[in-house]
């Protein structure tokens, strides 16, 4: 299959925009993909969404922008202005204040997590967590198409005061040499599988002939499986790029596919299934992972289905997240009580290979939080949450309660239970790269 990307320049010669969509419904898709990120190809339109039921159909939500995922209020700001015709400059401008009130940068990506380095801010890199880097390479910031829920929006709008990335391997290579704790690499973005084996060769080349004796692990992070599973078929470096992938693992270091899956759909296709067995024969591990959405996959049926087909065809399941406060949270936010009902529901449907998989978790400025369970304890209706990960390596693992609340979707609208003026993590310590 040949690669074909739909912006919103040209979605509208899409043959089942045309057919399906009303006058309406397109020009919603113009205003929000103003605001927010727009981009989807051809295997996701003509092979994962069902479009005779489109406007429920979890990729068309999760790839086309949807009216409500802006406020009214802004929606008909950005609206108004595309009808009458504004100039692109005055346009711009509607824009750049609706971006900013949607949190760009969740959980202090950029204030607290992004290291500095013999005096120079190494923009590409997040050091959150003791164990693992986070490594923008630069020609990695872009996907083969678009989440309308991606938390790393701001990467993909062309503002480069938002935007992570760095292409100086050498400085993230100086980094690790002196950070012996660091035994993780996470290659992430966008998405490192837009890359051509060039520029994979460039950056996961340099890392393995640097024969860092701490490094333990080179993740991935991507969603080409779903997004286009020709990445690992049929393109011209296809095999190129897994013979790479057999260079990282007989080199000794582990090579984990951090493989993105939102809906059983994505996971059944029969040529992501034959990509996927072409990733896991080259020795690297494919751990899965999602957030819980709703309208996409708020059915513990999804998760449970998702699971056993992953486990099935060689996956780890690995994570089930909470969607991030940042961009159209609002629009796919499910309660936490929620979520934690779905999570349980679909794990006792599982077998215990399945049971690798870990959530409802939040990734909050404190680090991972996971929702364990809503209990009665002295008298008081609380949630009982532990750290997956932390900034304070001390902190992981530790349980603590929220009082309980109904009505909350993330870490901030919880108050601490019995009485508590704060979380203990509040009193510990300043939540700054220093402290790891
Ligand atoms: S593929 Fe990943 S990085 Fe890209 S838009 Fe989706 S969630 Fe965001």
């Amino acid at each position: 299959m040949k690669y074909k990307a739909y912006t919103l320049r040209n979605f509208e010669s899409i043959p089942q925009i045309q057919q399906y969509l009303s006058e309406e419904e397109r020009h919603a898709i113009r205003v929000v993909g103003e605001v927010l990120p727009f981009k989807v190809n051809n295997f996701v339109v003509d092979e994962l969404i069902n479009w005779d039921n489109f406007e429920k159909d979890p990729m068309f939500l999760l790839t086309f922008p949807q009216k409500e995922m802006l406020s009214e209020e802004d929606f008909e700001a950005v609206s108004n202005a595309l009808l009458r015709g504004a100039p692109k400059q005055e346009i711009q401008e509607i824009v750049r204040q609706i971006r900013f009130k949607l949190n760009p940068h969740p959980a202090g990506q950029l204030n607290k997590n992004t290291p500095e380095w013999n005096g120079v801010k190494l923009t590409g890199i997040q050091h959150k967590y003791r164990e693992t880097v986070l490594f923008f390479p630069s020609h990695g910031q872009t996907c083969h198409a678009y989440c309308t829920f991606c938390f790393r929006w701001p990467q993909f709008i062309g503002d480069k005061e938002l935007k992570f990335a760095m292409q100086e391997v050498e400085l993230l290579i100086d980094y690790l040499r002196a950070h012996p704790e660091v035994t993780d690499v996470l290659f992430t973005g966008g998405d490192p599988m837009v890359m051509n084996i060039k520029r994979l060769e460039h950056y996961i080349g340099a890392l393995l002939d640097a024969k860092l004796p701490n490094l333990r692990s080179i993740r991935i992070g991507s969603k080409a499986l779903t997004y286009w599973p020709y990445r690992f078929l049929t393109d011209v470096d296809a095999d190129a790029v897994l013979a790479l992938f057999e260079r990282v693992v007989n080199s000794g270091v582990e090579l984990a596919f951090m493989a993105h899956f939102n809906h059983y759909v994505e996971v059944a296709h029969p040529d992501v299934q034959k990509a996927l067995k072409r990733i896991i024969a080259t020795g690297a591990q494919v751990r899965t992972q999602a957030p819980v959405m709703r309208g996409i996959n708020d059915d513990p049926a999804i998760w449970r289905d998702m699971w056993k087909e992953q486990v099935k065809i060689g996956c780890i399941p690995y994570y089930m997240f909470v969607a991030r406060d940042t961009g159209a949270q609002d629009y796919f936010a499910v309660t936490l009580a929620d979520a934690l009902d779905i999570y349980r529901k679909a794990f006792q449907q599982v077998s215990g290979l399945a049971r690798t998989v870990r959530g409802p978790s939040m990734s909050a400025t404190p680090g991972k939080v996971q929702i364990l369970d809503i209990l009665e304890l002295e008298g008081e209706k609380v949630f009982a949450l532990r750290f997956l990960q932390s900034r304070v390596p001390e902190w992981s693992g530790k349980l603590f309660f929220a009082k309980y609340n109904p009505n909350a979707i993330w870490l901030d609208d919880l108050e601490p239970a019995f009485g508590k003026e704060r979380f203990f993590y509040e009193e510990e310590a300043p939540l700054s790269i220093e402290t790891v």
